[in-house]
């Protein structure tokens, strides 16, 4: 059985690898794409916006419409987009793949509260071998003790707008799960001029942005004598679409309930 997406936001970066990834993927079938009142892209046939042939499907409108037309809906946009598409799916009961980030802790407990009405799988980053490290740093969080300092830094491109990224923010929680402390107690996300020595415990984290740098994750575990680095470097965003529409298969029919990338390639703890 083919698996029918809908892509919201479908004219962003992420939205249009997404179309790409959905009409090359196996299983799965593009059931139409969507953008806000004011985008360019309305009315555009979305084949065209891709730099292929026409495709007679144009860029919608009307979100509500595309959700109907769809087994499950995937949406990479901007928080306040997110929170009407999140809604629309509770409304719905569709199940909805996100990767929005830097959506605040308010933002974030409303899907929880849609979780109760449909399938909800949100994200940091969609790709598996990022997945992975988050297990990993969990684990080696949970082995190695407080004389280990934990640093993570990422760098994006140029576009990025929030900071931390949503990657190294969930690394984070990774670390502090093994650790078992949260994350809030113990970050430091910014650190300028007289800072004082470094508080034990502490995970810090940095930041840096420049040019087209797709995403970098490194973890750093720094003791007097040695130092373990995990890093992950991502040179194209398809891992994040192939991911996401992995997630997207995966999350139909599934009950209602919110999820995470690690339910889906089964690497919950
Ligand atoms: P972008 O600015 O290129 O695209 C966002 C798109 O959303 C735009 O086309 C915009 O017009 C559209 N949009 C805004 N409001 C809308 C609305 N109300 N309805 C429909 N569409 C609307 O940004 P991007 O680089 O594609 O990133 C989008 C988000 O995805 C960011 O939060 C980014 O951090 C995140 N991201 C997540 C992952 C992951 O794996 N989780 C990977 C890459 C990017």
């Amino acid at each position: 059985m083919t698996t029918r997406i809908g892509i919201v936001g479908c004219a962003g970066r992420m939205g249009q690898m997404l179309m790409r990834e959905t009409l090359e993927g196996e299983g799965v079938s593009l059931a139409g794409g969507s953008e806000w009142s004011g985008s360019a892209a309305l009315g555009r046939d979305i084949g065209e916006l891709l730099g292929r042939g026409p495709l007679g499907q144009v860029v919608g409108g009307d979100a509500r419409a595309l959700f109907e037309a769809s087994d499950v809906i995937i949406d990479f946009t901007t928080p306040a987009a997110t929170l009407e598409h999140v809604a629309l799916a509770a409304a719905l009961g569709k199940p909805l793949v996100i990767g929005t980030t830097g959506l605040t802790p308010e933002q974030s407990a409303r899907i929880d509260a849609a979780a109760r009405s449909a399938a909800m799988v949100w994200a940091p980053n969609f790709s598996v071998g990022v997945n992975l490290l988050m297990a990993l740093t969990r684990k080696v969080a949970a082995t190695l003790d407080d004389s280990y300092d934990i640093e993570i830094v990422e760098m994006h491109h140029r576009h990025k707008v929030d900071a931390p990224s949503g990657t190294a923010l969930g690394l984070g929680r990774a670390a502090a799960a093994g650790r078992q402390v949260a994350l809030e107690e113990v970050w430091v996300k910014e650190r300028d001029g007289q800072t004082g020595p470094r508080r034990s415990g502490s995970i810090g984290f940095a930041t840096l942005r420049g040019g087209d740098v797709v995403g970098d994750h490194t973890v750093l575990f720094a003791a007097e004598g040695e130092r373990l680095e995990l890093t992950h470097k991502a040179s194209s965003r398809a891992v994040f679409a192939k991911g996401a529409i992995r997630a997207a298969r995966w999350a139909v029919g599934r009950p209602a309930g919110r999820y995470d990338m690690t339910d889906v390639l089964g690497l919950s703890a």
